[in-house]
């Protein structure tokens, strides 16, 4: 009787743990779910082909998205971009650093087939934008001289 009674307590006892791994189960499949998917472009290790391209991709999200003021953060950052980066940023590999990760992040919290919050976005706009500028500016720094005539070897601005 009080084996059969032990058992019971027993089975009651794993019903119950059974149905807190199934919820912790639901949990980390949610969570999980939220995890970017991609861990964002990396440069090193890029032949020089593939570097070519992910530094067109980026060259176009920078003009299409970060600097454009029609579809973009072009008026965020004064407009056309021109005043946030010169032609020659991607001769500037701390600006490519600097911007690769921007970008990543972008695609991670606008693009539709990612997996985003709103305050994913909320958190772009009020921690990833801000004070992007003044990185910028710092990584281009003095060392660019007069814009428009960077010295910096490099893919042409206008390639
Ligand atoms: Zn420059």
């Amino acid at each position: 009787m009080i084996e059969t009674s032990s058992n019971a307590a027993l089975a009651e006892r794993l019903v119950k743990i059974s149905a807190r791994l199934a919820l912790q189960e639901k949990k980390i499949d949610t969570l999980a779910k939220r995890m970017p998917s991609n861990p964002g472009p990396v440069w090193t290790g890029l032949d020089a082909a593939a570097e070519a391209a992910q530094l067109a991709d980026l060259r176009q999200w920078v003009a299409d998205v970060l600097t454009d003021t029609e579809r973009g953060y072009g008026d965020w950052f004064g407009g056309r971009g021109h005043a946030l980066l010169p032609a020659c940023w991607p001769r500037h590999r701390a600006v490519v650093l600097i911007l690769t990760p921007v970008w990543a992040e972008w695609q991670r919290c606008f693009l539709p087939d990612q997996p985003h919050q709103l305050a994913d976005q909320l958190n772009f706009h009020g921690r990833v934008l801000w004070g992007l500028d003044q990185l910028l500016r710092k990584a281009i720094g003095s060392d660019c001289g007069e814009r428009g005539k960077c010295t910096r070897p490099g893919p042409s601005p206008t390639s």
